[in-house]
């Protein structure tokens, strides 16, 4: 195992030292043991009493050299210079063994420079719902931070309400935010802007490093990234929430878990985020929002890059963003070639979900099941709007006799592209109600359902389920 701080020694001016801060009865209750292993971490680090030690003991390397970076960030569309690591610090970047670099990042460890007025803690529901959150999409296939372990504790802290703090190991590629980079520009600290590039180059865009334009060939890359992750996004039903670009990862990456939503019913205006009455991260306007924050990081670029080159960086969101939502959703649907009723079929299927308000995943595994020449009405019998439906299987069945797939080939597919079990807020709040008791066991239980999202085990049927009426539209706190 290689444990390196590049970040902390190499832009030692853009961050500071500060310790973890243990919590009262602090232990380790989930640790992810694939990643671990991925990452080539040491095998003791299995041992929940070992990991915890590695954590916070004062002598090792991880809580030696913990920083907590400085950056700022567009706020539902307002620039804040005053943000950064308030509660969450860099302890070390892992060098896995195909080369990649990975960053462990301690969420909730105590106040920083950048703590403002608030504790530098994190609650245990949100910890519980960023590791459940994080893993759910990265099994769907969807580019995601991930969780290496959650720690529990008995110290409370207030909220709305006095509640459990708790910590999460976070790992990705690395914490570089759309904020990073803004911040230098805006502040107008060019040599540190430009160090933040030079190291981005060496460590995260080696590729682009070597091109003609790398300033150029940066962009274009986290442009295509985030154009990418947002269309899994939308195929797969997912609210971010809260869009501001110090939650945005510069390598395309679902970041910053807040009050995230897997769509239940079909709402394509759907809004997750309570504290976002107006709708700006609404589920439907989360690709407008993408290329937002994209226009606000490219402000950046603007010592490096004219306004035309970065106008023509800018127009490879769209496309990009439309060909892969295209594909994915032919695959959802079972349609094999790019044929010219593709769109109509897919359209008018989300039209009919959105007007019954049906539930956007359970239908899409119930299409997987569909053969428009069977005359089985179960699909049909969901809908109020039969002879629409009709008309919808009618104009099915003709594209699909123009496909080479055999029927079982199709439903194979289908049902590798449209998971079983998704996250629904309704199953985080259970396993945080029993958390808070004590009690993991039906956490570790809905993980490994969410680590097999498109299986078919009967384990798990309990967890495909469509919510009940108490938790069809759960408000769920930013404060977190
Ligand atoms: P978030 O809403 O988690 O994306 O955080 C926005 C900003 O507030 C970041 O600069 C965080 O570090 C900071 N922040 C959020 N919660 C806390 C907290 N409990 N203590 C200190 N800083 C926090
Ligand atoms: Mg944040």
């Amino acid at each position: 195992m290689i444990l390196e701080h590049s970040y902390a020694t190499d832009l030692s001016e853009l961050v500071t030292k500060v310790k973890p801060q243990v919590l009262k009865n602090a232990r380790v209750v989930s640790i992810n043991q694939s990643l671990l292993t991925q990452l080539g971490l040491p095998e003791d680090w299995q041992c929940k009493q070992t990991l915890l030690e590695q954590l916070f003991s004062a002598n090792t390397p991880l809580a030696q050299h913990a920083v907590a970076q400085k950056y700022g960030g567009h706020q539902f569309g307002h620039w804040n210079p005053d943000l950064g690591d308030g509660r969450g610090l860099l302890l070390s970047e892992v060098v896995s063994r195909d080369g990649q670099r990975w960053d462990l990042h301690l969420k909730g460890a105590g106040q920083t420079p950048y703590s403002r007025f608030a504790d530098g803690r994190a609650v245990l529901r949100s910890t519980i719902r960023e590791y459940l959150g994080s893993e759910a999409l990265f099994h769907l296939g969807i580019p995601s931070s991930r969780a290496l372990c959650l720690v529990a504790s008995d110290e409370l802290i207030y909220r709305e309400k006095s509640e459990m703090a708790a910590m999460l190991v976070r790992v990705c590629q690395s914490h570089l935010r759309f904020g990073h980079f803004e911040y230098y520009y805006h502040s107008r600290q060019l040599d540190k802007l430009q160090r933040l590039f030079d190291y981005s180059f060496e460590y995260h865009f080696q590729a682009c490093a070597t091109m003609a334009n790398p300033y150029a060939a940066m962009l274009t890359k986290i442009v295509k990234d985030t154009a990418v992750m947002i269309a899994k996004w939308q195929a797969y039903g997912f609210n971010h929430g809260v869009m501001n670009t110090d939650n945005m990862s510069i390598h395309g990456i679902t970041f910053d878990f807040g009050p995230y939503a897997f769509l239940d019913d079909f709402k394509p205006n759907f809004i997750c985020n309570h504290s976002d009455p107006q709708g700006r991260y609404s589920f439907d306007s989360q690709p407008g929002i993408g290329l937002w924050n994209l226009n606000a990081l490219s402000q950046a670029f603007t010592p490096y890059l004219s306004k035309a080159e970065i106008t023509g960086i800018l127009q490879e969101y769209e496309p990009t963003l439309l060909t892969e939502y295209g594909q994915i959703m032919r695959a959802k649907c079972g349609l094999e070639i790019n044929h010219a009723n593709n769109s109509v079929l897919i359209n008018e299927w989300l039209d009919m979900l959105a007007t019954e308000n049906l539930d956007y995943t359970l239908l899409f595994r119930q299409l997987c099941e569909f053969d428009p020449a069977s005359g089985d009405t179960t699909l049909r019998d969901r809908f109020i709007d039969r002879p629409r439906f009709d008309q919808w299987a009618l104009l099915l069945g003709q594209t699909l006799a123009q496909q080479q797939w055999s029927k079982a080939e199709r439903r194979l597919s289908m049902l590798g592209h449209n998971p079983k079990v998704i996250l629904r807020n309704y199953l985080a709040q259970q396993v945080i109600d029993k958390a808070e008791q004590g009690d993991f066991s039906l956490f570790h239980e809905l993980l490994a359902a969410l680590s097999l999202p498109f299986a078919d085990n009967p384990q798990h049927d309990r967890f495909s389920a469509p919510p009940p009426d108490w938790g069809k539209e759960l408000e769920i706190s930013c404060s977190s």
